[in-house]
């Protein structure tokens, strides 16, 4: 029984919640549970329980970022070394997610996907007008930071906390004497991801359940080569193509990366939210992966808002997926089209749940594709959803990683180690 709460075998018991989750969402779906009629134990219990652990790892969100970012930018030693990171990151983040789409896409012509498939378009579906660069551009500028922070509006917060950081810089003793403060109130916060992760067991039980239950798989088998196209490429792109970067990029043991990784996947599997699970991956990155703060504290929060290679994939494959299925030529130029937009969707993702499905509507919208085409995929998406969301979560890591070994703000001690135990963490 103690070792149910022992921080040593924190993941193992992650593992154990989430099959335990499954199996007993699947009993409660074979006993007729659907997403109208759940019953107590998944529509009430599991529900509490799931939307309680997310929110308590949520409300971390905004603050760690802030805190960790401050210290981060303030803590380097050359401002302009900002400038030089932000480049190589942003370069990375867009360079993995053009590979990942195209990858699904190639993958998608290769197999035929959607090729006598026959499309019953009933559903409604709207789309979001994207907003002009201009517009995009200035609102990551915040009016009112408080305001940034109550709308949990990332891109303005991590701004903000850059631009602080800078002042803290070049203010001398009271930048100083703030800093210390800040470096204080990031490790408390640091330590509350630790202590809220010892919950992740029963969490990753509930969320699973709650989804096992509802899903039912007999969706699947009428989308099945849908589902298993987009799930290759995902597993392709999370594996072999992040192998590769990180091996020829940073030369570091890919074996090694993804152990320390493990959590943070499972995580991000379980709540289906980079959001939810960016804590963890920042709080993973300093102490499971080596990168140092000023990199991490940067790379990781940007990468949870932006780098989407998972979306991106599931855009790619769904794409070519209803083109065939409506016997609508794309071309060369209408995939090039969709390449770009879905990497501009994916930047424009928000990391929760389904999101990636409703900026869809946006690559619809670019390729002329009915949008009522995407409520025919809807019915798989959220178990897509959960892998897709590991990828997108991995993908910042390994940038992160990339980025932090190349500017030499990287510990190979702390990657190399095996984990300390988690309750010294922080
Ligand atoms: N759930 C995904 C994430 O949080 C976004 C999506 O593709 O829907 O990363």
């Amino acid at each position: 029984m103690n070792a149910l709460f022992d921080p040593r075998y924190l993941t193992r018991n992650i593992l154990i919640g989430m099959a335990l989750g499954g199996v007993i969402g699947t009993v409660l779906n074979q006993m007729g549970a659907t997403a109208e009629n759940p019953g107590f134990i998944a529509g009430e219990l599991f529900q509490f329980m799931g939307d309680v652990f997310v929110r308590s790892l949520q409300l971390l969100v905004v603050p760690l970022v802030l805190l960790s970012l401050i210290v981060g930018t303030a803590s380097l030693d050359d401002v302009r070394k900002l400038g030089r990171i932000g480049v190589k990151t942003l370069a990375f983040y867009v360079g993995t997610t053009a590979v990942a789409i195209s990858i699904a896409m190639g993958m998608a012509v290769l197999f035929r996907a959607g090729a006598g498939f026959q499309l019953n378009l009933e559903s409604s579906f709207s789309v979001q007008d994207s907003p002009g660069l201009r517009t995009v551009l200035t609102n990551i500028f915040p009016k009112n930071p408080f305001a940034a922070m109550a709308e949990g509006n990332m891109l303005q917060v991590i701004l903000f906390a850059i631009l602080i950081g800078i002042a803290m810089c070049l203010a001398g003793k009271p930048g100083q004497r703030v800093l210390a403060i800040a470096q204080d109130l990031n490790d408390v916060v640091m330590k509350l991801v630790v202590v809220l992760m010892m919950a992740a067991p029963f969490g990753v039980l509930a969320l699973v359940g709650k989804t096992f239950a509802v899903q039912g798989f007999s969706t699947i088998a009428a989308l099945g080569q849908y589902f298993f196209l987009v799930l290759a490429a995902l597993l392709l792109h999370g594996f072999v193509t992040y192998g590769i970067i990180l091996k020829v990029f940073s030369g570091l043991s890919v074996k090694r990366f993804f152990t320390q990784m493990r959590r943070v996947q499972l995580f991000a599997f379980s709540t289906a939210s980079s959001n939810a699970t960016l804590p963890l991956n920042l709080e993973n990155a300093e102490h499971n992966l080596g990168i140092k703060r000023s990199i991490g504290s940067f790379t990781i929060p940007l990468g949870a808002t932006i780098n989407m290679d998972g979306t991106a994939i599931m855009q790619g494959v769904a794409t070519v997926f209803i083109s065939t299925a409506l016997g609508v030529e794309l071309g060369v130029s209408g995939y090039l089209m969709v390449i770009m937009t879905a990497t501009l969707a994916s930047v424009g993702t928000a990391g929760v749940p389904g999101v990636g499905l409703i900026m869809l509507a946006m690559v619809f919208n670019q390729v002329g594709l009915p949008l009522e085409a995407i409520g025919v995929i809807l019915g798989v998406d959220r178990l897509l959803d959960m892998v897709r969301t590991a990828v997108n979560v991995t993908g910042d890591a390994v940038v992160s990683t990339i980025v932090a070994k190349s500017e030499g703000e990287f510990s190979q001690e702390i990657f190399d180690a095996e984990e300390p135990r988690w309750e010294e963490r922080a």
